[in-house]
């Protein structure tokens, strides 16, 4: 009799299904034991779909007088169909479909256990920018083919055996075993491939990354700690625009440390008015005139430590304290630049997080415009390319505004990032802001001044009123003044300064000028 049950039970099995196998195997050994089951489940594909249908039941008669067996089958399809979906929600990316950061850390768990003495691992967190702008703009299915794309590129240098997650929103997470000492040379160049536009029909799209690594077991030594380093690694790489791949080192940890208390204190800083803002003089090549000046902020922490907005300025950004920060600036310099003869202008720098709720920040330049009296004209909004190219049609749509105004448009920082000539010609700028390392290296480098020379010609076709920063020496004076670029602003001709000395300044005998050679 326990032969026919088997076979029975098999042929309606599919025949590689394992999981199928070991639920038959159980309930053909409940069955061959003849003592009562409960619940057992069995997985059958008969002819259309699969199903799962739970067994319990009772042998009649005695163990020497088997006379059969009492019992029910239920079908439990719907119910297994409901915990499979509840599984892949829990264990997978809905969107993408890969493993989620628990199912990925669980497999790394499992690899690093089953690994044995000797067994080495990188982890990778892969931080994607540009995918969700994909999805609101074209669609999911865009946004999958792309990521295919982005996944295949990492498989192919990072090898099939590689792990691959998706963490939190756009971050993938990467796997691999016993790498070879190529492996992070591979991950760099898969970083710095995606800084060309992926194509996809007749679109391309921008994807940014940064890549965060951790090495078992030298830099932790299991996935939580893994986890932790991979991500300060990956906070420390800045920018996603950057496409830098770092390894954690042991400082990291202090250094989140003193970022996450700046952070936490600039706030306060507003409050306690340690927040100032400095004037740096724009002078123009023609007439030798002060046409105006750019605000920079300052931040004295107390009277010996001032903080730099290199360094602070993006921390505002991260912790989203900028945009607080952002209207104060705006109400300052719209006020201090009240107090200027006609008709200087004031140059303010606006940050890319300021520009991603262009609402607000339409609100708060029309305020401080009103509160200050300031005609619109007398305002220039510096902006840096790498904000225009993260939120162009926001972007675009603010500046049309302002335009409109009567504010003048600036690009800062010229030439270090996409310098596309499509957002030159499409958006609605007055000047253009030549980026203070071409300046910097101008009269020891050909290829500077080549680059130099091109950008004014550019900015001349586009009617743009070119501006080199940074100048601090004689020689640059010359070369720029012989490629007919526009404005002077550099410490050669003025450091920023306080409100009260750059007011005395404006009043005072006229800052050094140095001779133009032209
Ligand atoms: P930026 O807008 O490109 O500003 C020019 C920077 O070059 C300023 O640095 C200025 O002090 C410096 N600089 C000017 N002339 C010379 C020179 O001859 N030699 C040298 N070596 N440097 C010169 P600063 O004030 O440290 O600001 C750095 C960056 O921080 C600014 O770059 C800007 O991106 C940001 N920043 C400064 N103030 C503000 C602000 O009020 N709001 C926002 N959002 N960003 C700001
Ligand atoms: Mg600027
Ligand atoms: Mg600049």
């Amino acid at each position: 009799m326990e032969k026919p049950v088997k076979e029975f039970i098999r042929s309606f099995q599919k025949q590689d299904d394992v999981e199928a196998a070991e639920m038959g195997d159980k309930l053909i050994e409940a069955i061959e034991r003849r003592e009562p089951f409960k619940n057992l489940e069995l997985k059958i594909a008969p002819r259309h779909g699969v199903h799962w249908v739970s067994y319990s039941a009772v042998p009649l008669g005695n163990r020497e007088n088997h006379k059969g067996w009492r019992g029910v089958g239920r079908d439990i399809t719907a119910q297994k169909e409901l915990e499979i979906q509840l599984y892949r929600q829990a264990n997978y990316n809905h969107f993408t479909g890969l493993p989620n950061r628990f199912r990925f850390s669980e497999s790394i768990n499992g690899r690093i256990k089953d690994g044995g003495a000797g067994y080495t691992g990188i982890l990778g967190i892969i931080r994607l920018g540009g995918l969700d702008k994909i999805r609101t703009n074209i669609g999911n299915s865009k946004n999958n083919e792309v990521m295919g794309q982005i996944i295949r590129k990492l498989t192919d240098g990072a090898g099939d055996n590689a792990l691959i997650g998706n963490l939190d929103g756009w971050d993938l997470g990467i796997w691999i075993d016993n790498p070879d000492i190529y492996l992070v040379d591979r991950l760099h160049q898969f970083a710095k491939d995606l800084k060309n536009p992926l194509r996809m029909d007749q679109d391309y799209f921008h994807i940014s990354c940064s890549i965060g690594l951790a090495f078992y077991p030298e830099d932790a030594n299991d996935k939580k700690g893994l986890f932790k380093a991979a991500d300060l690694a990956l906070n420390s790489a800045g920018s996603l625009l950057n496409h830098r791949v770092v390894r954690y080192t042991k400082t990291f940890g202090t250094q989140i440390q003193k970022r996450l208390n700046i952070m936490k204190e600039m706030p306060q800083a507003l409050g306690d008015q340690q927040f100032e803002m400095y004037y740096q003089p724009q002078i123009r090549r023609r007439t030798k005139e002060i046409i105006g000046a750019e605000a920079l902020i300052r931040w004295k922490k107390d009277d010996a430590l001032y903080v730099s907005p290199v360094d602070f300025i993006p921390l505002s950004e991260q912790s989203g304290f900028i945009i607080t920060l952002g209207e104060w600036i705006l109400e300052r310099i719209t006020r201090d630049a009240m107090t200027w003869p006609l008709p200087l202008q004031v140059a303010v720098n606006i940050s890319g997080v300021q520009l991603e709720d262009p609402g607000r920040l339409l609100r708060s330049l029309k305020n401080a415009l009103k509160k200050s009296g300031l005609p619109p004209e007398r305002l220039v909004v510096e902006i840096t390319e790498s904000a225009v190219v993260e939120r162009y049609n926001a972007v675009s749509g603010f500046l049309k505004n302002i335009k409109s105004w009567g504010v003048q448009i600036a690009l800062d920082d010229f030439g270090t990032g996409y310098s596309s000539l499509s957002y030159l010609q499409n958006l609605p700028l007055d000047k253009l802001k030549i980026d203070q390392s071409f300046i910097r290296n101008m009269h020891r480098d050909q290829k500077s001044e080549e680059i130099v020379h091109i950008i004014i010609l550019l900015a001349r076709t586009l009617s743009l009123t070119t501006m080199a920063e940074g100048i601090d020496k004689p020689e640059q004076v010359g070369i720029l003044g012989k490629l007919g670029c526009d404005v002077f602003q550099g410490f050669l001709y003025g450091k920023p300064l306080a409100i009260g000395d750059f007011v005395g300044m404006l009043n005072g005998p006229s800052p050094s000028q140095p001779s133009v050679a032209e």
